[in-house]
């Protein structure tokens, strides 16, 4: 995310000849690198409002800015519920997060009997999210209530779904929608043939 700041490290013990121990803070975490073998390094990973839980141990970084890394990924992970995005295409990104990091925990890109990653088949994806739109079409000519979420109308939640699989869709091919998505709303407001004069004109697009 832009608009987080990046872990601060500090070495706990100043000792300059004693072992390396850094450690971070974000909001949710302690983070703790050590170097228990020369020259492996370790991650400690501790959520601050858990401390009934277990540490996370982290091995086998070869640097030190390895490890970092990993503790900036996880922390950017981690915050996205709480960050307000700053730019449209943070707000696509953290819905490709939510939905494909969803997916990917559910099991759906890998396989479930070797736990290898599986090349999942772009066409049958796109032919999903048509059936949710389908669906949606169902709803709204039947006018019922979504059968899961009775509370709401079919229509709203196979949107929802439609959603939920396109984002998706775009984390799991590392597509750069979020970016283009941008690029595509600029492109759209100054294109001549979405302007309402020109398609008030015989031939204009009507929809
Ligand atoms: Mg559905």
């Amino acid at each position: 995310m832009s608009n987080l700041q990046p872990l601060k490290w500090t070495q706990k013990n100043l000792n300059p000849l004693a072992e390396l121990e850094l450690t971070a803070y974000s909001a949710l975490h302690e983070y703790v690198i050590t170097e228990p073998k020369q020259g492996r390094f370790e991650l400690k990973k501790t959520r601050l409002s858990r401390p009934d839980k277990k540490s996370e141990f982290l091995e086998n970084f070869e640097t030190v800015k390895e490890a970092k890394d990993w503790a900036w990924a996880h922390y950017q992970r981690s915050m996205q519920p709480y960050v307000v995005p700053t730019t449209l295409a943070d707000a696509v990104r953290i819905l490709v997060d939510a939905c494909h990091g969803a997916s990917v925990k559910g099991g759906w890109w890998h396989d479930l009997a070797t736990g290898e990653p599986l090349q999942r088949n772009k066409l049958e994806m796109i032919s999903l999210i048509h059936s949710e739109v389908s669906e949606a079409v169902e709803g709204i000519r039947k006018g019922i209530n979504d059968d899961h979420l009775p509370n709401y109308p079919m229509e709203d939640v196979e949107m929802a779904d439609a959603l939920i699989r396109i984002f998706d869709y775009i984390g799991g091919h590392k597509l750069r929608t979020a970016d283009a998505l941008v690029d595509k709303l600029a492109y759209n407001a100054n294109r001549a043939d979405h302007k309402p004069e020109n398609r008030a004109k015989v031939g204009g697009k009507k929809c």
